[in-house]
Parts: structure tokens; sequence; C-alpha cells
């Protein structure tokens, strides 16, 4: 294959000729790194991740939460890290901390399906609202690999450059001013919003995903 543009860090993983193999870093934005990290057992004991089969994981990456669609990730546990903290939702969901793999893209589609606002305070989450997140979570999250990811931007591209079509599948993300479609088929007359968040967006509907009575903002 060609040289990207960005090509940062090229290994070679074969020597044979007839078979080669490379692991390429491609970095335009310059956010990434490389480095290496010696392994640590895991906290939990189980292995580090889809992929592994050993329950170590690298030092550099032992503060961070398994992954939404972690094979050895219990849900229960999204549910006692929520009620360990008195934050909002949505920023809870963000916290890699708590749970990883999910952007603010993602984090609103969930929401929106769980029906849920994210400015609820975690401290008063339930366990069937848990159960709802975290479904919608999962739900989200495979389906949006299954497409390729959300990208309207041409620097998210998958191995062969192609771009993903998640975009087309969502509901709440980008909709603003737009009928809420779960409204809609409920009967019910609702736009989606946008809410600045952080310095980004959140999108959400004010009549299915009910705020608390008092957000401190
Ligand atoms: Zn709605």
């Amino acid at each position: 294959a060609h040289d990207e543009k960005h090509l940062k860090v090229r290994l070679s993983l074969s020597e044979r000729s007839d078979f080669p193999s490379e692991l390429r870093f491609v970095d335009q934005r310059i956010f990434g790194g490389m480095f290496i990290s010696p392994l640590v057992a895991t906290t939990d004991g189980l292995p580090a991740g889809a992929g592994s089969l050993k329950a170590s994981i690298p030092q550099a990456a032992a503060h961070i939460a398994r992954d939404v669609i972690d094979p050895h990730r219990k849900p229960e546990d999204l549910y006692v890290a929520l009620r360990k903290k008195t934050t909002e939702l949505k920023r809870a969901i963000l916290d890699q901390g708590i749970i990883s793999g999910v952007g603010n893209i993602y984090a609103d589609e969930a929401l929106w399906q769980a029906g849920l606002s994210g400015l609820r305070n975690t401290g008063t989450i339930r366990r069937p609202e848990v159960q709802r997140l975290n479904d919608a979570l999962v739900d989200v999250m495979t389906r949006a690999l299954a497409a390729g990811g959300t990208s309207f931007d041409s620097l998210y591209v998958n191995v062969n450059g192609a771009s993903g079509y998640f975009s087309r599948s969502l509901n709440a993300y980008g909709r603003e001013g737009k009928a809420c479609l779960r409204c809609r088929e409920n009967g019910r007359e609702s736009l989606i919003r946008r809410d600045p968040f952080m310095g980004r967006s959140s999108y959400n509907c004010p009549v299915c995903q009910p705020r608390p009575r008092r957000t401190r903002r």
C-alpha cells in the first residue's frame, strides 16, 4: 500500500518479502503517541480485552475502564461506578475511568435510546435506568462499529481509507430542530434541542429524556 500523508511510524512485523506485514501509525492531528509500556496485571484478573487471552494490560492504560463492548466487562460495574460519583450523567459516560470507548456522538445517541437526560446526577441513577443505559451503549457501539463509525470528517477512515456511515443512523446527534422520532412514533410532538456541552454540543429530546427538576447550570 502507498504511504499515507501523515504516516509517522512504520513497524515491519514480518521479514518475509512474500508476506509483508506492517503496523503503521498515521496521525494528522498529532494527538497520538507511540511508546513501550510494561504489562501489569488487570485489577479484576480477567483478560484485558477482546483481542487478548492474558490477564495483563499495559501500565499506561491500566487506569482506563473496560470498553463498552469488552466481553469481560460486567454491567454491574457501570452501576457501581456511576453511583460512586455525583456528576452529570453525560460527563460520566465520557469519563474513560468509568467506561471507555464512548465519544460525544455515541453518548448522545445512547442517552436518547435509553430515554435519559445527560444532565441527570449519577448519584440518583437507579438500577433499571443503568440497565437501560448499558443496553443502549452496547447497541449503539455495536451498530456504529458495524457501520464503520460516524464520520463527518475525512480523518476518520478505516484501513482501506473508507469512512463510516453510522451518521445515517443518528437519532439525536446533529438533529437540532428536527422532530424526535420516538416522540413522533408515540403521537407526541417534540423537537431535538442542542445545548452547549464542554465546548461541544449535546443533542437531546426535552420530552422523552426528562431533565432533572433542578439543573445547576
Ligand atoms: Zn422525544
